[in-house]
């Protein structure tokens, strides 16, 4: 998975990587992180997307090997959240990219983002 992060305050941020640690361990669902989209198949989205990080969103997923799994995280990336009322919003990403799957919350935490991951996994 590649994890791209828009106009986010870093808190889902922080709960991606705290998924990334021993205690939660995404990798035991065979989950890693990569440093370039071109090696993933997953595409994680946090934070609001504005107008300067839209145009940035959309070339990632240009460069991502199709299909490519695009998850929403937290409120800001299913539907811009506090944000969304802003004059650089640029709508949420939904709006941008097709989105597969949402997982909401301020932030969401590890425990929602791995039911979430799980239950896509099983579908
Ligand atoms: S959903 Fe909440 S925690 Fe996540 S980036 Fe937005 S404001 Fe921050």
């Amino acid at each position: 998975m590649f994890h791209f992060a828009g106009a986010s305050c870093n808190n889902c941020d922080i709960e991606i990587l705290d998924c990334l640690t021993p205690r939660y361990d995404v990798e035991r669902f065979g989950m890693v992180l990569v440093g370039s989209v071109r090696h993933a198949d997953v595409l994680l989205v946090t934070g609001s997307i504005n107008q300067k990080c839209r145009s940035r969103l959309l070339e990632v997923y240009r460069q991502a090997p199709k299909p490519v799994v695009v998850v929403a995280i937290g409120a800001c990336g299913c539907t811009g959240g506090i944000f969304a009322e802003g004059n650089t919003f640029a709508g949420p990403v939904d709006k941008i990219i097709p989105v597969d799957l949402y997982i909401p919350g301020c932030p969401p935490k590890p425990e929602a983002m791995l039911a979430g991951i799980v239950k896509f996994l099983n579908k």
